[in-house]
């Protein structure tokens, strides 16, 4: 029988962050997440009960192929934590096969050796301090990252830009590096001010692009 997973929703906006930042994608949103982050902007779609519906693989290849009809190309797996749903590689790898550019959005507490080489990249959250979740952290998973891949960096205060600063000194992932304020919680210019002062010219800042397009706390935007 086929598996079905939890789909909390589904939408097609821009990609508000990532390699990919404004491009059209299709979002598939999946609930229950391992972690509890402080400052978690999807907080509703975090429970392993959290409303969602079941969907077949076969549902959601029919979703992405709508949405190629459409002219986007890129798909972003996002949660909750995505990697949690059983049998999602197979997912990935049936939506690369359609020529799509698949995006994982994954929280960093989860082993990414699973998920190799199935054609999909990830966008690889580092939790910082204030979201009190940092000691879940899988730091082996840096060593798999590539060079399609990104580390994002999600700042809520000052000391996670310094610590940010002081993980890619020891773990050196070969890809590109974000910071991410969080909405609200840090000024933005105050993280340029840091990037300034401790030479951090290997960092980029990004700010979620669909906070300031729409109603920050928009859902399926
Ligand atoms: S990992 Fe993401 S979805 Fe899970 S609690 Fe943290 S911010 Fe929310």
């Amino acid at each position: 029988m086929d598996k079905t997973f939890m789909l909390a929703e589904h939408f097609i906006s821009i990609n508000g962050e990532g390699r990919c930042a404004g491009e059209l994608a299709l979002f598939l949103r999946f609930a229950g997440c391992n972690l509890r982050c402080d400052w978690c902007d999807t907080a509703w779609a975090c429970g392993m009960d959290a409303p969602h519906e079941a969907a077949s693989s076969d549902d959601l290849i029919r979703i992405a192929k709508d949405a190629a009809a459409q002219g986007v190309r890129n798909v972003t797996l996002t949660g909750g934590e995505p990697l949690l749903q059983e049998n999602i590689r197979c997912v990935m790898e049936q939506l690369c096969s359609m020529g799509l550019r698949v995006e994982i959005e994954t929280n960093g507490a989860v082993s990414l050796a699973p998920f190799l080489n199935s054609g999909a990249v990830f966008t690889m959250d580092y939790k910082l301090p204030s979201s009190r979740m940092e000691q879940h952290m899988r730091t082996e998973n840096f060593a798999l990252l590539g060079a399609l891949d990104c580390v994002k960096f999600v700042c809520g205060s000052r000391e996670d830009v310094f610590r940010a600063k002081e993980i890619a000194e020891q773990f050196r992932p070969q890809c590109p590096l974000y910071l991410s304020p969080v909405f609200g919680r840090i000024d933005p210019a105050e993280i340029v001010e840091i990037m300034k002062a401790e030479k951090m010219g290997n960092f980029r800042l990004q700010l979620q692009l669909h906070k300031f397009i729409w109603d920050p706390n928009a859902r399926g935007v």
